[in-house]
């Protein structure tokens, strides 16, 4: 069976043309799939009784199921979904004054092996389909009956390691005749794949980029962050100026706070000399405890401290908001309950 939903307009095109069948219906099963997200081909009203049999025969409306939802004081809640071969993902909605943010994952598992994130504890299954990425979407605004207006990359996985299928699902959600959220409401998250971010500035995709850095030399980095071994942190910094010069968008580097690791003055200072002179912003994470690892949160005083440093020294600087803090927040936490 094809799943109708990694069609591309232009793909459905050529599909429906094969059909022998008026090209312009194309426009309207995507409207149908991906703006009005039905779960039928009877659903499609506009469509005639033979073509919605022909699409019946050799097609399927492939959607995400919910398995669990943990929901917080602050509005957060956190899915578990499962996918049709029934592994299972997850995707966080949170409540943000600019609108309504879902955290999507782009793997189930993760190859990174960062130190402190419970993604990658149980190792890569595989990468999600675009239209698996879109479809998190999808399920949690049914289920939230709210819409989404800014989506987020920072879930499982790696995006810019299923590079193809990201970009896709980008362009996918990005369609005015599906879901139509701008790329300017689209972050993506990378601990730092330097060839994939090159590609990336290439694409004219006006999309957000984010960089996990969490240490500013590669001998602290490599402890925490395994692809430091393959990409160093000077060749990172390298790829995400020329990001900024081709998009002309602000980075923002994401920095998790590990008590005694990495939040000394002097690793503020070294962080400040390390953007100097670049369109960036740094968001400082207080890092979030998982069980079986040894790191903690940075005291409240050396994340202060860290921040006016920072500040100080003319790099932008803000404390992400802790949400969520009353489930499990963290990403990967909640599917690594559940596969135990
Ligand atoms: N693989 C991508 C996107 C997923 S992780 C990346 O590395 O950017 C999303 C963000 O959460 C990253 O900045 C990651 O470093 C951070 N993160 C992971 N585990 C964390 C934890 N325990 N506490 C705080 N931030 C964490």
């Amino acid at each position: 069976m094809i799943n109708i939903n990694e069609y591309t307009l232009k793909e459905l095109e050529e599909y429906i043309e094969n059909l022998e069948e008026k090209k312009f219906h194309a426009k309207q099963i995507f409207k149908w799939l991906h703006k009005e997200q039905v779960e039928s081909f009877d659903d499609m009203t506009d469509i005639s009784k033979s073509l919605r049999e022909k699409l019946k025969k050799q097609c399927e409306i492939v959607k995400l199921q919910v398995i669990e939802v943990q929901k917080s004081k602050d509005g957060t809640h956190k899915f578990l979904l499962s996918l049709s071969d029934s592994n299972a993902i997850e995707s966080v909605f949170m409540k943000y004054n600019h609108g309504n943010t879902i955290c999507v994952s782009t793997q189930v598992g993760c190859k990174m092996g960062c130190k402190f994130c419970a993604s990658t504890k149980e190792g890569y299954k595989r990468n999600l389909l675009a239209s698996e990425i879109e479809g998190q979407i999808v399920a949690i605004e049914k289920y939230m009956k709210e819409k989404i207006s800014n989506v987020v990359y920072m879930g499982i996985g790696e995006p810019l390691d299923n590079y193809d299928n990201v970009v896709k699902s980008i362009r996918q959600i990005n369609n005015p005749m599906g879901l139509g959220i701008g790329a300017r409401h689209i972050s993506l998250s990378t601990s730092g794949i330097v060839p994939n971010i090159y590609k990336l500035a290439d694409e004219k995709i006006q999309a957000t980029l984010s960089i996990s850095l969490h240490a500013t030399t590669d001998k602290k980095r490599k402890e925490i962050m395994p692809i430091t071994n393959k990409y160093g942190t000077k060749e990172l910094l390298e790829a995400c100026r020329y990001y900024i010069m081709q998009t002309g968008r602000r980075i923002s580097f994401e920095y998790a706070l590990i008590h005694g690791v990495n939040d000394s003055k002097n690793d503020a200072i070294e962080l400040a000399k390390l953007l100097r002179g670049m369109i960036a912003h740094v968001n400082l994470i207080p890092v979030n405890e998982i069980k079986e690892k040894e790191y903690t949160k940075s005291k409240e005083e050396s994340i202060k401290q860290f921040m006016t440093t920072l500040n100080s020294m003319g790099i932008i600087t803000t404390v992400r908001r802790e949400l969520g803090k009353d489930i499990d927040a963290a990403c990967g936490q909640l599917r690594q309950r559940y596969l135990k």
